[in-house]
């Protein structure tokens, strides 16, 4: 039996590539102004998404695209904690 079911699609700020949300890193500026990683989606706020890949992480620092999308700056701790996350998904793929 097919079951039909919605998938959430949203872009890549590094690729621009629609996925399916659960393939994505969710990045949230919350009201407080903090930018958060959002694993479960749950956050509420401003949020930009980003592939599980460091390439498009890196596209998007470069081309400050988080930043724009957020309308806040990245922080070191930030960035070394979604290149962390990332370091441990590509152990999983590969
Ligand atoms: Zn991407």
């Amino acid at each position: 039996m097919a079951r039909k079911r919605k998938i959430p699609l949203r872009i890549c700020v590094g690729c621009r590539t629609k996925r399916p949300k659960q393939d994505l890193i969710r990045l949230v500026r919350t009201p407080q102004g903090e930018l958060r990683l959002d694993p479960g989606g749950k956050i509420s706020g401003r949020g930009a998404y980003i592939c599980r890949q460091k390439t498009c992480f890196e596209k998007a620092l470069k081309g400050k695209r988080l930043e724009k999308n957020l309308e806040h700056p990245l922080s070191e701790e930030v960035i070394a904690e979604i290149t962390a996350l990332l370091e441990s998904e590509d152990d999983h793929t590969s």
